[in-house]
């Protein structure tokens, strides 16, 4: 009988691509959903800060009480903590995410090893399906040139690179065969996609939208500089999603500065408005409590984030991560402040995300993607949470929905 293998997957979207890769290419053993059933469990790490390395390591402490089962490191975590859990006799092994398809012969290597791989590394893999999903994630660049002071993901991820246009197209195409129509172009900096390969997201995505079977595109982040006048072409495309996730982290001009992003508030506005103005709802990421952040920086970003056309919001506090420039930078803000402010920008984006979804008066286009006690759960063209009552089973598949209820925190309709 084949050895079971588990895999439990921290962060980020970039790394639940890395697990479906894994997956697939694992020949000589069985993947089990039961953690408890495993003779073997991977751990796909993120190190984004140091509370995640805390995650990782409070798991593998976690699974060492449980079972007997054999441990081995990968993601971003390996390249930070890899090497001490293995000294430390945590980890049978460590590999980099760049090794993810020898994945078989790395499992059955016997004696504790290291393998950081490589960081200039970009993946040839093709994946066919994703279980239990309706949507496709596919990872179009891996690493970052930015150098926001708060993030060790470019030190871990490496500099931006391209997957090669032919592989994702390929990728995509099979997908498409399987039945999939909604793809989410994802990395560590889907923005940067072609910059090192003189080519562009907006083409890749105009060639994606001509593949028979594609509905719907949607990108996992983008910059706001990243929207420049050929992204602008693209966006009254029937295929665009009608959601742009733009990060953002403020919207105070200091802190923005102190971050050492590459946004401009007011530019951010401008562009915003735009977007807005041609029906667009919009995501953006936001870290509260960043060292600098004072009540009167707050207050600033506070009144800057009522102006904006925010229709969702990824917040988080701050959190430091040894090694980044934002580690030394004083003064600290109080964690309890940092959670309040979070809640407050967050009951902001709320009350904003239920103004537009009353305001919108057309036919909402829903990909319905769970059951759940008997309803029906999906997201529309904006990003928006819907709940179906239907006695017709609409797992899977696309409904143009006329008539709803808007609630709280989502859409409501009956068929
Ligand atoms: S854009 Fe900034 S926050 Fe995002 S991965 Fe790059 S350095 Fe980190």
């Amino acid at each position: 009988m084949k050895k079971k293998v588990y895999f439990k997957t921290f962060g980020c979207r970039t790394n639940l691509y890395d697990s479906q890769v894994m997956m697939g290419a694992l020949k000589e053993y069985d993947i089990t959903l039961n953690e408890g059933d495993a003779d073997i469990v991977v751990v796909n790490s993120c190190t984004v800060t140091n509370g995640a390395d805390t995650h990782v390591r409070s798991y593998i402490n976690q699974i060492e009480k449980k079972n007997d089962a054999k441990i081995f490191l990968t993601g971003c975590g390996a390249h930070t903590k890899g090497e001490s859990l293995l000294q430390e006799g945590k980890v049978h092994g460590v590999f980099g995410q760049s090794e993810k398809l020898k994945i078989d012969t790395l499992l059955s290597t016997k004696k504790p090893f290291y393998d950081a791989g490589d960081l200039n590394f970009i993946d040839e893999a093709v994946v066919d399906d994703f279980v239990g999903k309706s949507r496709a994630f596919i990872k179009v660049q891996e690493g970052c040139n930015f150098r926001c002071s708060y993030c060790v993901i470019p030190y871990v991820r490496g500099d931006a690179r391209s997957m090669e246009e032919t592989k994702i197209l390929e990728q995509i195409r099979r997908l498409a065969l399987n039945g999939f129509g909604e793809f989410i172009l994802t990395g560590t900096n889907v923005g940067s996609y072609g910059q090192d390969s003189s080519t562009s997201l907006a083409k890749l995505m105009k060639k994606i939208s001509q593949i028979r079977g594609v509905r719907r595109i949607r990108l996992g982040s983008v910059e706001p500089i990243q929207i420049g006048d050929e992204f602008k072409e693209i966006l009254d495309e029937p295929w665009l999603e009608k959601h742009l996730h733009i990060a953002l982290q403020h919207t105070s001009p200091t802190m923005l500065k102190l971050m050492n992003r590459r946004n401009v508030y007011k530019q951010d506005r401008e562009l915003f408005e735009n977007l807005a103005s041609r029906g667009f709802a919009i995501g953006t990421d936001f870290i509260t409590g960043h060292p600098g952040e004072n009540d009167k920086l707050w207050d600033e970003a506070m009144l800057n984030a009522r102006e904006l056309p925010l229709t969702h919001i990824h917040a988080f506090t701050y959190s430091k991560r040894d090694g980044t420039p934002s580690a030394h930078m004083k003064p600290e803000v109080n964690g309890k402040i940092a959670k309040q402010r979070l809640h407050e920008i967050e009951s902001l984006i709320k009350e904003k995300n239920l103004e537009f979804r009353k305001s919108y008066k057309s036919n909402l286009i829903v990909l319905i993607e769970t059951k759940k006690d008997g309803l029906y759960h999906g997201l529309d063209q904006h990003f928006n949470k819907i709940v179906l009552e239907s006695k017709e089973d609409l797992l899977g598949n696309w409904i143009n929905v006329e008539s709803y209820e808007s609630k709280k925190d989502y859409n409501y309709a009956k068929l």
